[in-house]
């Protein structure tokens, strides 16, 4: 599985839905799988997942090249902890609040590039889980954000399009990550994305 470039044009492809056959095939099981490695990281893999710690809080399937409405979102985020993991197949957001928040985000096709954007505060979404079951989710906060920049992924859209000013995206390296968090948006170094972007 490979991380695709953020100038990869299959991120810009709006992702087919999975139809509710394909979901119990062992291949279509097997992507769940392997989109789940990816999510606990190197060494938390297969039958011994710690599943207190996973790597990344948010996949969607063409981040790394195929082309299925898939995404793995944590929705502990909102509690700032981790293991609340969700597989949801061909989500949609079916309602979105109107009052937004803006609040920072990056992504791991984007990396060291970060912005400022609103969202909304709250999203009500409807998937279907790995075993075809519908379900429906009431989000607010971090994991409203969540939802709503995975399924952003899905229909080809990525965080930098929503960015008020492309030319001034944040640029911070991976190990300074952490320590920018804490300044806040004291950010001083900045990136023109602009060639990136996507009208949306
Ligand atoms: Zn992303």
């Amino acid at each position: 599985m490979k991380i695709l470039q953020p100038s990869d044009k299959f991120l810009r492809q709006v992702c087919k839905p999975v139809t509710r056959r394909e979901i119990h095939t062992k291949q279509f099981q097997a992507t769940i799988e392997q989109m789940l490695d990816y999510v606990y990281g190197k060494s938390n893999k297969g039958k011994n997942r710690d599943t207190n710690k996973p790597m990344i809080v948010g996949l969607s399937a063409n981040q790394f090249g195929i082309n299925k409405r898939i995404s793995i979102v944590d929705l502990a985020i909102s509690k700032k902890a981790f293991n609340d993991i969700y597989v949801l197949i061909n989500p949609e957001v079916i309602w979105a609040s109107e009052s937004l928040k803006e609040s920072r985000e990056g992504c791991v096709n984007l990396l060291k590039i970060w912005g400022y954007l609103n969202r909304s505060k709250r999203v009500i979404i409807r998937a279907f889980d790995r075993s075809g079951n519908k379900i429906q989710i009431d989000a607010s906060g971090l994991a409203a954000k969540l939802l709503q920049h995975e399924i952003d992924h899905l229909n080809g859209a990525l965080f930098i399009d929503h960015l008020k000013d492309p030319k001034k995206a944040h640029y911070v390296l991976d190990k300074e990550t952490r320590a920018h968090k804490k300044a806040g948006k004291n950010w001083n170094k900045f990136i023109d994305v602009s060639k990136l972007v996507k009208p949306l």
